[in-house]
């Protein structure tokens, strides 16, 4: 069994049926936390999704279905959390994407892409952070993006959310900073800032470049890396997880208001 370091902690992982955020769930789980897994999906996605955190340690794991659009059931969701006890670690990993110039950029998706990547971390941190501070450990992980670092085309509102992210993840560092000690942990906020990830959220994207290699999917991705990721390698989910577990350790109590690149290089250009 691994180090169960967060045993006792509970963890709230957005966006966890799925992709990097369910790769987050089951290394908390795997750590010994209890794992609220909130996300969309169909009935069997979220069951295979609580099943595989339940296989890869965690002592509880139960759903939060909540929409992240949706202030209210963001406030309703962290309400519930607060009833059954203290949430000490908040991983805002629920996001969405898409791609088209700015001048045909749908306003309604801006609106969508904002509230999801940006406003519902805003919503969660408000209402977890202050308990983190008065119990003097809290760690809040935001899922942001290479494009928190720098620009790509096509990603207006994408972009401007992870830009957003991490200045608001600064701001709240900067607030709980001198919260708690080095025994407790300290309260911590920072962002991870993945390049490119296999997971469904690039597919359409896969799928443009294999397009013009015949359909060839492998063509595709290695299409995708040639453009911005020196290292030529996607990572994994769970190569992910392994950085935001690491952010959770008391160990990592002076790190804080960070933004940590995971993208092969594509920041270092
Ligand atoms: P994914 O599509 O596999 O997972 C997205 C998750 O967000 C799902 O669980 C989905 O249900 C949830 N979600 C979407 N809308 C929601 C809503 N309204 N309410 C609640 N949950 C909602 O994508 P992923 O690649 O795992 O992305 C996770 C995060 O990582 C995102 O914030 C994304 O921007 C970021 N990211 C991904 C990559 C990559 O290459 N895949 C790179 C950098 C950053």
């Amino acid at each position: 069994m691994s180090d169960r370091f967060l045993a006792g902690r509970t963890a709230l992982v957005t966006g966890s049926t799925s992709g990097i955020g369910l790769a987050i769930a089951e290394a908390l789980g795997a750590a010994g936390a209890r794992v609220v897994v909130n996300g969309l999906g169909s009935a069997e996605q979220i069951d295979a999704a609580l099943a595989a955190v339940r296989a890869a340690g965690a002592v509880e794991a139960w759903l939060e279905p909540a929409d992240l659009s949706d202030p209210a059931a963001i406030e309703a969701m962290m309400q519930r959390l607060a009833e059954r006890g203290a949430v000490d670690i908040v991983v805002n990993c629920a996001g969405v994407q898409h791609t088209a110039p700015i001048g045909e950029m749908p306003a309604a998706t801006w609106d969508k892409l904002i509230a999801i990547n940006l406003s519902a971390a805003f919503h969660t941190m408000r209402l977890a952070l202050p308990g983190m501070v008065a119990r003097g450990f809290g760690r809040v992980v935001n899922i942001a993006s290479v494009h928190g670092l720098v620009a790509s085309v096509n990603k207006s509102p994408y972009v401007a959310s992870k830009f957003g992210l991490v200045g608001l993840s600064k701001v709240a560092a900067l607030e709980c900073a001198g919260a708690g000690s080095r025994d407790s942990g300290g309260v911590t906020v920072n962002c991870v800032c993945p390049g490119w990830v296999e997971t469904p959220l690039i597919e359409p994207q896969i799928a443009a470049r294999a397009a013009a290699h015949g359909g060839d999917r492998d063509a595709g991705v290695r299409a995708l890396l040639a453009e911005k990721q020196p290292s030529g390698r996607m990572s994994l989910p769970s190569d992910i997880a392994a950085t935001v577990l690491f952010l959770c350790r008391r160990e990592a109590h002076n790190l804080t208001g960070a933004a940590v690149p995971v993208d092969g290089g594509w920041t270092s250009q």
